[in-house]
């Protein structure tokens, strides 16, 4: 049998689950999931290897209208999202009536094979279901259309039966053992940041940005010492909590997620720091890894 491998970019609004899906489809935690808009910063590549085929997943940020410079920089890894795909995953919600001319041209204009995905049936009904799915049938005639629930793996199979079934014959991009483009670092880092998004509320979460310090890999432990980004005194107050205890619990939870991770035990020592405006400043959101 021929080797298939390609690239499926995983696009939609905030929220809808774009997240969720991947993490489900590779069989891995590597993106974040909450409740909240905006968790999922960067484009992050998670891999699906097989003796026959290889899939290379990218979730990325959901689209949104810019207010900083930060978003500037999630958007562009949106664009190319739509452009760098030999299949495109675009993500709607069974629930949710959302009818954004601008996503719906931009989706026409894609030359590759679309699916699109309408998720959390779980919490729909059947009429509104059938609904969705007619209105985009009719609006962009996609190659696919599958209705699934992320959370309850329900039709994930489905998606990925198809996705195998869509993939171009091509030899591996990567090696046949890699799981994600991305660097323990980076993820250590994003499950701190994950507890952040769950335990503070308002403006904290948006915020904030987290920078691993020193990893120093020993045998038997991961010594980690990570520095959170604010860009307010204030928030640095709220982020450490009276007696420390706040920041406490963001490190005990994170380290715990982390030793699961890592299959290893970790010292993890938190620092907090400010830095006014990092979000609109080229230079820090560089050091901070938005670059392509
Ligand atoms: P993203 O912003 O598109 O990446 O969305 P996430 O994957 O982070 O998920 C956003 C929220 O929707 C989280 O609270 C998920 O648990 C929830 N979610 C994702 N998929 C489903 C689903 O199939 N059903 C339900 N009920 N909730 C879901
Ligand atoms: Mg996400």
């Amino acid at each position: 049998m021929t080797h298939k491998a390609g690239f499926v970019n995983i696009l939609g609004k905030p929220n809808v689950g774009k997240s969720t899906i991947m993490n489900a489809l590779v069989g891995e935690n590597l993106s974040i999931i909450t409740h909240k808009a905006q968790t999922t910063r960067h484009r992050i590549q998670g891999i699906v290897n097989h003796e026959d085929y290889q899939i290379v997943f990218s979730d990325t940020p959901g689209i949104l209208k810019a207010a900083y410079k930060l978003h500037n920089k999630m958007m562009q890894f949106v664009e190319t999202a739509f452009t760098d795909a030999d299949i495109l995953i675009v993500v709607f919600e069974a629930n949710e009536k959302l009818r954004d001319e601008e996503l719906l041209q931009k989706i026409k204009s894609v030359e590759c094979p679309v699916f699109i995905l309408i998720n959390k049936i779980d919490i729909s009904t059947q009429e509104k279901l059938e609904e969705e799915v007619a209105f985009y049938k009719e609006q962009l005639n996609p190659d696919e259309i599958i209705p699934l629930s992320a959370k309850e793996k329900f039709n994930t199979d489905t998606v990925l039966r198809k996705i195998i079934e869509y993939l171009p014959e091509s030899p591996p991009y990567f090696p046949k053992d890699a799981l994600t483009d991305k660097s323990q670092r980076f993820f250590v880092s994003e499950i701190i940041r994950e507890k952040i998004l769950l335990y503070y509320s308002k403006e904290i979460p948006y915020s904030v940005e987290v920078i691993i310090d020193t990893y120093t890999e020993e045998e038997t432990i991961d010594k980690i010492r990570a520095v959170i980004y604010v860009t307010r005194e204030s928030q640095k107050g709220i982020i450490i909590g009276h007696k420390g205890e706040a920041l406490k619990r963001v490190g005990t939870s994170a380290r715990i997620d982390m030793e699961k991770f890592l299959g290893k035990k970790v010292f993890l020592e938190l620092f907090v720091k400010v830095h006014e405006n990092w979000r609109d400043d080229e230079q820090q959101l560089k050091r901070f890894g938005y670059t392509e």
